[in-house]
């Protein structure tokens, strides 16, 4: 029996990854939850699967959840302590880390200090410190198992082949919504818009950061921390029908490629069971029902924020993390619509040129980058 803790047990990857252990009750165990703010699901959650630890976002929400759950007897924390509460927590063998943004790095970091094994869909903690991340598991012992398709993808072509071997990583994007659209219409996307994927349902922030292809940037730098390959041999194409959701490149010209429908729920369980593959429920991949599958370059001056991740992770330091918090103040803004979609890599790049890289030696470090960055922000 895996015991497991889901921090962003009601997200998008938190829901998929409870869907997932509701198909094995005899292989995963629930030990703890944690979550913002969404009591109604949270609620729901802690009754269905009954864990001894839940997490909220405020003081104001854990009594209201407490007050809910009457009887239960589920223990309820709030805010930072209690999300490292439950990242750390005793009886959890396996953490998902499933926060969205900057906010998931402390919780992170504390699951690998505390020994365990840790399924990663939290890329901006890999991206904001993933030395630091990474030289943690190392002295710890503990895998950091790659939960986003792409880098599962890679992960499962990587199996059984040396890292000497690789040539290189390509990491497949759907182009997102905008990908026929023309260069100078780009200026009036409206947030509605950007919020339409064409082939994955994910939260808001991830849904914004495709339509921009920074989420690929992002994805760039996670690989690079997950397969220790520098950014230069991290390539991205546009493969418009999420099919492929990654390939590796070998020495010998050898191309190795995962296919599979686009469902989070194919990473998500193969990072709870591996080494171990499981029977499951998601449709399967029609081969025969493949009309064509198509790749393209991507279009560098339509989605500059893709430049803009390579830009940051060759600087190293704390380029990288600058990167994640001024993109995300800047998502954040245009979901408000306060800033068009065209000024979301404007305002990553002034936040690149305001902050010389400088080196981050602790995650108190990095987050201190973050805080500055967004401070800086927020003056102008
Ligand atoms: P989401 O917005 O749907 O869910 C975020 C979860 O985090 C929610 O449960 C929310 O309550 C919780 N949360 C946010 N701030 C918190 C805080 N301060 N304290 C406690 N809980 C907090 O996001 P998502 O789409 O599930 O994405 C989660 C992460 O997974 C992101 O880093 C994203 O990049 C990555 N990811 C998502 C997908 C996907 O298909 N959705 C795919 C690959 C990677
Ligand atoms: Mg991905």
């Amino acid at each position: 029996m895996k015991r497991l803790a889901i921090l962003g047990s009601t997200g998008s990857i938190g829901t998929s990854t409870l869907d997932v252990v509701e198909g094995y009750p005899d292989r995963f165990q629930i030990v703890a939850l944690a979550a913002g703010a969404n009591l109604d699901r949270l609620e729901a959650q802690v009754r269905r699967f009954a864990p001894r630890l839940v997490s909220v976002g405020s003081e104001a929400g854990a009594r209201e959840l407490r007050r809910r759950l009457g009887r239960v007897p589920t223990e309820v924390v709030w805010g930072t302590a209690g999300l490292l509460q439950a990242a750390a927590d005793a009886d959890a063998d396996l953490v998902v880390s499933a926060i969205v943004g900057a906010g998931g790095l402390l919780p992170t970091m504390r699951a690998v200090a505390a020994g365990k094994d840790v399924a990663l869909a939290n890329k901006e903690s890999l991206v904001m410190a993933g030395h630091l991340l990474t030289a943690e598991a190392r002295v710890r012992g503990t895998r950091v198992l790659p939960v986003d398709s792409e880098h599962s993808a890679i992960f499962q072509c990587l199996a059984g082949n040396g890292m000497g071997g690789v040539r290189r990583i390509v990491l497949t994007a759907s182009g997102g919504p905008f990908r026929t659209r023309s260069r100078s219409a780009m200026a009036s996307i409206t947030p509605e818009e950007a919020l339409k994927h064409p082939n994955w349902s994910m939260g808001q922030k991830i849904t914004i950061d495709s339509a921009t292809l920074m989420n690929k940037g992002l994805e760039v730098i996670e690989a690079h921390w997950l397969f220790g390959l520098p950014v230069d041999r991290v390539d991205v194409i546009v493969h418009p029908q999420s099919i492929i959701h990654s390939l590796v490149e070998y020495v010998d010209g050898s191309i190795l490629a995962q296919l599979g429908v686009p469902d989070m729920r194919v990473p998500i369980q193969y990072a709870l069971t591996y080494p171990e593959r499981q029977p499951n429920m998601v449709p399967r991949l029609s081969l025969e029902q493949l009309t064509g599958l198509t790749f393209e370059a991507v279009d560098r001056e339509k989605f500059p924020c893709l430049d803009l991740a390579y830009e940051a992770a060759a600087a190293g330091g704390s380029s990288a993390a600058v990167l994640n918090a001024a993109n995300e103040v800047a998502v954040d803004r245009f979901l408000n619509r306060r800033i068009g979609f065209d000024e979301i890599p404007t305002l990553i790049r002034k936040a690149l040129d305001a902050h010389p890289r400088r080196a981050v030696g602790s995650v108190e470090d990095v987050l201190e980058v973050d805080r500055e960055v967004r401070r800086r922000l927020d003056d102008h």
